[in-house]
């Protein structure tokens, strides 16, 4: 009798590991997920006509969606949509507005007069970003480890060249490479993506802008990101998957060595032969596997990325000074770094990232109205456990994001949601609230980040953000490779137990 797969989550990772399994043959499958819908992170909101994607905006690495659709015996479902300009910046205090567009010409044209021979100094900075990503790509992000050796093994065989830049800073690297504040600022935003400031992310991952200037740039999707999951989760019913909503996990049973079920919170026992875990990697091994090495003590001293502080917008009228995606910054760049990870954010001075989905997808809004949503990156529950104050910081920011793009946004709104890190780790169990999971210093990535195949139990795998390799949608389909890939070799050896 064929194996019985049960997922717990219903993220990008665990909609992926579904889609590859069911192409490999499985079609016992079984996804039970907390929330109320699909998609984990990848979720929608509504009201009032209006739709918001509730995190992810973009994409990068579009071609792993076509890669996953590809195994799977898909077409592509989804109309992708590249940016251009991928997003535009605008810096407290100035009127000036910094369109980031992958044409280095009209890039170098955005920063004349603030960087002399700017084109050059990006040309040479992204050949050197290109070198590492491509060094790194298959040998270190694209593949499974099973043991600390192997993975340093790998690490020993990218080029020495590019050594030195992991002992120094991203910022660093920046400083050597560009003489004005607003190219370095521009450049060094990337390191937030991985839960971290450029003046404490290694040199190395300087990739990140190669991806995204260079190599495939930005996506989205036509009509919202929300296709992606809608998409999926209709191919998986239509193989047979099974999807059950509003059940947690919060306990398992296992004999000789194997979890046979996971027991949910109203009792109910949901067995099977193989278990995949999308819930978060780190945690739930502390959680709900009780394991000391990931006790809240422990997972509370590990790096986690920044928490999400979300507003979501139905606004009359359309707003001219917006574009689809935009950053405002203060003007205290290392003063706002220094401290957003430990203490709470400063009103006077956001740091934000707006997208107005509306302005490419009509049907997100009514006609002639604006769906704002706005990401404010704060510091996780850790260091700031009460939101009481979520209404009053997100009233700040509207008014500041109102008299910058000229517009009386306050006064027009007609749908408001805010969901501070409290309300993301309720509704997803984020851990603490952390928007993108564990982060990625070097001491968590490769052999040292969660693995995707639990210590104790051989049938028990995990996919999704913090295990290998990482955080983002591009890195979470990676993911759903890897683990269907331990899944294969582990079931290669089995006999089927459950009838
Ligand atoms: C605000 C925000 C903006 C973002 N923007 C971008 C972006 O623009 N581009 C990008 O590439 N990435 C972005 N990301 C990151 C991206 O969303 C994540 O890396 C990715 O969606 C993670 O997918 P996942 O499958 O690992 O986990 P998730 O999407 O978190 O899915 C895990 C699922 O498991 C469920 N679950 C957890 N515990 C249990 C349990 N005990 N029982 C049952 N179910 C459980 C959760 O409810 C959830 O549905 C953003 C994230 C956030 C929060």
């Amino acid at each position: 009798m064929e194996k019985k797969v049960l997922i717990v989550g219903s993220g990008l990772g665990a909609l992926s590991t579904a889609l590859r399994l069911s192409s490999m043959g499985y079609s016992r499958i079984k996804i039970v997920e907390k929330y109320h819908s699909p998609g984990g992170r990848l979720n929608i909101l509504k009201d009032q006509g209006f739709t918001f994607d509730m995190g992810p905006s973009f994409f990068s690495m579009s071609y792993e969606f076509d890669e996953l659709f590809k195994a799977c015996g898909m077409n592509n479902p989804l109309k992708f949509r590249k940016l251009d300009p991928l997003y535009s910046v605008n810096f407290a205090g100035s009127e000036r507005l910094f369109r980031i567009f992958t044409d280095l010409d009209k890039l170098a044209a955005e920063f004349e007069g603030i960087e002399p021979n700017f084109k050059e100094k990006a040309q040479k900075y992204l050949e050197n970003a290109g070198k590492i990503f491509h060094d790194t790509e298959y040998k270190v992000v694209k593949s499974n480890f099973n043991s600390t050796p192997s993975y340093l093994l790998s690490l020993a065989q990218v080029p020495w060249k590019h050594a030195p830049r992991m002992f120094y800073s991203m910022w660093t690297d920046l400083e050597n490479t560009f003489e004005s504040e607003e190219a370095k600022v521009i450049f060094s935003l990337v390191a937030f993506f991985l839960g971290a400031t450029p003046f404490d992310t290694p040199a190395v991952y300087k990739l990140l802008s190669y991806t995204e200037l260079v190599h495939d740039g930005y996506w989205n999707v036509e009509g919202g990101m929300y296709k992606i999951t809608e998409a999926m989760v209709k191919e998986l019913e239509q193989r047979g998957v099974q999807f059950e909503y509003g059940v947690e996990i919060s306990d398992y049973i296992a004999k000789n060595g194997k979890v046979t079920g996971f027991t949910d919170t109203r009792g109910n026992i949901h067995e099977a032969d193989i278990m995949v875990v999308n819930a978060d990697a780190a945690s739930f091994r502390g959680e709900i596997f009780k394991r000391p090495k990931f006790s809240e003590e422990k997972l509370d001293k590990m790096d986690w990325t920044l928490a999400p502080f979300t507003i979501y917008l139905g606004v009359k009228g359309k707003i001219e000074g917006l574009n689809h995606h935009n950053y405002f910054l203060g003007s205290n760049f290392r003063d706002y770094a220094d401290k957003i990870f430990k203490l709470s954010v400063n009103p006077e001075k956001p740091y934000y990232y707006v997208t107005a989905s509306s302005k490419s997808n009509p049907e997100c809004a009514p006609e002639g109205c604006e769906n704002l949503f706005i990401l404010c990156p704060v510091p996780d529950m850790r260091y700031k456990p009460n939101w009481s104050d979520a209404e009053a910081l997100a009233d700040v920011i509207i008014k500041d994001l109102g008299d910058r793009v000229g517009y009386d946004i306050s006064s027009n709104i007609i749908t408001k949601i805010v969901m501070p890190p409290t309300e993301w780790k309720d509704k997803l169990n984020l851990y603490k609230g952390s928007g993108l999971g564990l982060a990625h210093g070097l001491n968590q990535i490769g052999a040292f980040r969660p693995k995707n195949q639990d210590e104790e139990f051989d049938n028990v795998f995990y996919v999704g953000a913090s295990t290998t390799p990482g955080t983002g949608l591009p890195m979470v389909v990676i993911s759903s490779r890897l683990a269907v890939e331990r899944i294969a070799e582990f079931d290669k050896k089995q006999e089927p137990v459950l009838a």
